[in-house]
C-alpha cells in the first residue's frame, strides 16, 4: 500500500521553511520601521531645537520650549515602542495560530487519505475472500470438514465487514451529532459476557480469561457499549500474538464500574498513548504496518466512553502488553 509519511514530511518541511522566512521578514521589517521612525523623530527634534536656538534670544523663554520638544520626542519614542510591541504581539499570536492550523490541516488531510486507502483495502479483502469461498463451495464437492472451515472463514470476513461498516457509520453519526440516543438500564455484566462469547466463537483458538463481577448495571446504550467492548477485544486480538491470553476484568469499586481489557502484545509506546484515541490515527506508517485497520476503533471507544460519562485510558501491562481501562461513574 502507498505510504504518505514521506509526503507529509516534505509538505510540512516546505510549509515550515516558507513560514519562518515570511515571519523573519515581517519581524525584520517591523524592526526596520521602528529604527527609522526613532531616527526620524530624533532628527526632527534636533532640527527644531536648532531652529529655536537660532531664532529666540531670550534663554528664559527658550528653556521651556526646548524642554517641551524633548518631552514630545520622548513621548513619541514611547508611542513607537508601544505600537511596535503591539504589532509584534499580534504578528506572533497570528503566526502561532496559522502555523498550528496549517500543520493540523496537513496532518488531517494525510490521515484522511490514509484512511481512504485503508478502508478501500479493508472492504476489498473480505469481499474477495467471501466471493472466492462461495464460488469454491458452489463449484466443488468438498469434504464436510473443509466445507465447515470455508464457511467459518466466510463468516469471519462478513463479521469484519459488518464491524467496519458499523464503525464508519457510527463515527460519522457521532461526529455530526446525528446519533439518536436511547438509554436504558443495562446489565453490563451480561453485555460483556455476551461480547466475549461472540468473540470466542469468531476466534476459537484464542484464550480469553474472564473475571466478570455479576449483575453490574449501567445506564447506557446497548449497541454503543457492545461496540466499545468489541473494539477493545478485536484490538487485543489483532495486536497480541495468537498464543497469548487476553484478560477481561469487570468489577465495581464504590461508585465506579471498571472494565479492563488486557493483552500481552508488544504494548504501546508512551509517546503514542494519547494519540491512538485520535480519529484515523494508527501507529507507524502504511509501509511498516502489517495489521489491518482504519484508525477508527479507539476514536469510537473514546466517543462512546464520553457519551456514557466514562473515562478510557491505556497503561502498560506487566511484563508486557497493553491494559485498556474504561471507568464508568455508575
Ligand atoms: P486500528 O486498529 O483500526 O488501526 P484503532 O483506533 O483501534 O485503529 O487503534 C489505533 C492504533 O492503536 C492501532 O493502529 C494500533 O497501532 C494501536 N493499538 C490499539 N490497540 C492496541 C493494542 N491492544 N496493543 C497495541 N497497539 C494497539
Amino acid at each position: 500500500m502507498k505510504n504518505f509519511t514521506p509526503k507529509i514530511n516534505r509538505r510540512l518541511a516546505a510549509v515550515t521553511i516558507v513560514y519562518w522566512a515570511l515571519l523573519t521578514y515581517m519581524i525584520a521589517a517591523l524592526l526596520w520601521w521602528f529604527i527609522a521612525l526613532v531616527k526620524q523623530n530624533d532628527t526632527l527634534t534636533a532640527v527644531q531645537l536648532q531652529q529655536i536656538s537660532g531664532t529666540v534670544q531670550n534663554s528664559a523663554t527658550l528653556q521651556p520650549t526646548a524642554q517641551q520638544l524633548i518631552q514630545k520626542q520622548q513621548r513619541k519614542r514611547v508611542q513607537y515602542i508601544a505600537e511596535g510591541l503591539t504589532f509584534l504581539a499580534l504578528i506572533v499570536v497570528g503566526a502561532v495560530y496559522v502555523y498550528r492550523a496549517t500543520r493540523r490541516q496537513i496532518r488531517a488531510s494525510v490521515q484522511q487519505q490514509n484512511f481512504m486507502m485503508a478502508v478501500t483495502h479493508e472492504l476489498k479483502t473480505p469481499i474477495a475472500v467471501t466471493q472466492l469461498n462461495l464460488e469454491t463451495l458452489q463449484k466443488r464437492k468438498l469434504e464436510p470438514a473443509q466445507q465447515e472451515k470455508m464457511i467459518a472463514s466466510t463468516l469471519q470476513e462478513a463479521n469484519r465487514l459488518n464491524m467496519l461498516c458499523n464503525n464508519i457509520l457510527l463515527a460519522s453519526q457521532l461526529d455530526s451529532k446525528a446519533y439518536k440516543e436511547s438509554r436504558i438500564e443495562i446489565n453490563f455484566s451480561d453485555l460483556v459476557e455476551g461480547c466475549i462469547d461472540t468473540f470466542k466463537r469468531h476466534y476459537p483458538a484464542r484464550v480469553v480469561a474472564e473475571q466478570i463481577e455479576a449483575s453490574l448495571y449501567l445506564d447506557g446504550e446497548t449497541l454503543l457499549l457492545q461496540m466499545l467492548v468489541n473494539n477493545l477485544l478485536e484490538n487485543a486480538h489483532k495486536y497480541a500474538p495468537q498464543e497469548t491470553d487476553i484478560k477481561v476484568v469487570l468489577a465495581q469499586a464504590g461508585n465506579f464500574v471498571t472494565l479492563e481489557v488486557i493483552d500481552s502484545g508488544k504494548g504501546i509506546p508512551d509517546t503514542e498513548k494519547a494519540k491512538i484515541f485520535e480519529k484515523f490515527y494508527r501507529i507507524g506508517s502504511e509501509a511498516t504496518r502489517n495489521t489491518k485497520g482504519t484508525g477508527l476503533g479507539l476514536f469510537l471507544c473514546k466517543k462512546i466512553a464520553q457519551n456514557h460519562n466514562a473515562n478510557i485510558s491505556v497503561t502498560d501491562n506487566k511484563p508486557q502488553g497493553s491494559k485498556f481501562v474504561v471507568t464508568f461513574n455508575s
